[in-house]
């Protein structure tokens, strides 16, 4: 491990120790064109080490770095190549930071490296793409080996941690996207964002109810891969997951109200697919590759406990679409929708998906705007986890028998 991450290091670097952020100075930084390639040049307020590397389907270039502080950067103010379609950046995981660009065509990586400044501690970045074929940029595309995300993080996520039944109902909350990706995108609003408002607004009013209480699976603007959030969900014992998300649909500005997933393998509606494709492929997007490969034992036994867990999430959904309805939150005319998402996934807890509304439609932007729109949503969910968790208690008694 140790191997692996002084590669990804830049040289000398890696060995000093820094405090606080490098920011990025946008007067000495752009992605420009150079006569046939592209030069990424950004200039920073101090150094911290980094990696580049290419990723294909679709060709990106991919830059991280520990860590930037990205106030005041903009794409506008950044993004001058022809060659470059699209450029994002944005928080990956705690103490890691993210930039991407989109390639319009193959470039390779002809040279890369930082140079400090000795007087000022200044950092300057400047990586070098030159024009290559198709086939060597596939052959040479590719996340370094070992990323050692965890061990960058500082935690063991694989960890067996000791879990301590409290008794308490703890219900793992999860703020959709996050971080590099930003979800669905209108009218001002992002998901990302409104979601971890929804989610901490949740979490509080779950904490301040006796005998339950939450756990939030990204409490900052960063991006957590699907499978770290059910890691965090494991790690703390989570009786129930409950992701939040809010679409936003293409023509569209009639549908509205909430929905509810739950897991199916045959996802029969085509918004069921769009929403499996819009979500399973956020990992992908950002760059990341997480798709794990079961055994077949393990899978048997996550079948095996789903037997168990899918009727519990089906009450619970059904449970949650009427205490949204109870507290005055607009619900969908098709609130209980079933679909193939990795986040619903978990065989060990129930776990449902809402759909808290569309960013597509004026009247559910409104709602999610404001405090007393979210509270009614708010209500609804700490409404329906209670009437669900009694009624589970009702119906232990006869299954144990
Ligand atoms: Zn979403």
């Amino acid at each position: 491990m140790g191997a692996a991450l002084a590669c990804v290091l830049a040289g000398q670097v890696a060995a000093q120790d820094f405090t606080g952020l490098a920011r990025v100075d946008m007067n000495g930084s752009a992605v420009t064109d150079l006569r046939f390639g592209v030069e990424v040049d950004l200039e920073l307020s101090q150094p911290v080490p980094w990696r580049v590397f290419t990723l294909g389907d679709p060709m990106r270039l991919v830059i991280d770095f520990r860590e930037i502080d990205w106030r005041g950067v903009t794409q506008e103010g950044l993004q001058k190549s022809t060659r470059v379609t699209d450029l994002r950046f944005g928080s990956l995981r705690p103490g890691w930071s993210r930039m991407i660009l989109d390639l319009k065509e193959p470039l390779a990586i002809d040279t890369a490296g930082m140079a400090v400044d000795p007087v000022t501690n200044a950092a300057d970045l400047t990586i070098r793409l030159a024009p290559t074929t198709e086939a060597e940029f596939k052959a040479s595309a590719g996340a370094p080996p070992d990323p050692g995300w965890d061990m960058m993080a500082g935690v063991d996520l694989k960890a067996e941690l000791p879990v301590i039944d409290d008794g308490l109902l703890t219900v793992a909350i999860d703020p959709g996207h996050g971080g590099i990706d930003p979800g669905a995108e209108r009218g001002g609003l992002q998901e990302a964002n409104v979601m971890l408002r929804l989610g901490r607004e949740v979490a509080e009013t779950i904490n301040r109810q006796a005998g339950m209480k939450a756990v939030l699976t990204r409490n900052e603007d960063v991006f957590v891969p699907l499978e770290e959030r059910m890691t965090i969900a494991r790690a703390a014992g989570a009786d129930v997951f409950i992701s939040l998300h809010a679409d936003a649909l293409e023509g569209d500005d009639v549908t509205s109200g909430a929905s509810i997933y739950t897991l199916s393998d045959d996802a029969e509606s085509e918004a069921s697919q769009r929403m499996a494709e819009r979500h399973d492929r956020s990992d992908l997007v950002t760059g990341l590759d997480l798709s794990g490969h079961d055994d077949t034992i393990a899978t048997v036994l996550m079948d095996m406990a789903r037997v168990e867990t899918a009727p519990k999430t089906e009450a619970l959904a059904d449970t949650l679409i009427r205490s949204l309805g109870n507290t005055g939150a607009s619900v969908n005319s098709r609130p209980h929708r079933k679909a193939y998402l990795a986040v619903l996934n978990a065989a060990d807890f129930p776990s449902v998906l809402i759909e808290v509304g569309f960013l597509s439609n004026e009247g559910d932007r409104n709602t999610l705007e404001t405090p007393e729109g979210r509270a009614r949503i708010v209500a609804g969910i700490v409404l329906g986890l209670q009437r669900w968790a009694d009624a589970e208690e009702a119906r232990a008694p006869l299954m144990r028998q």
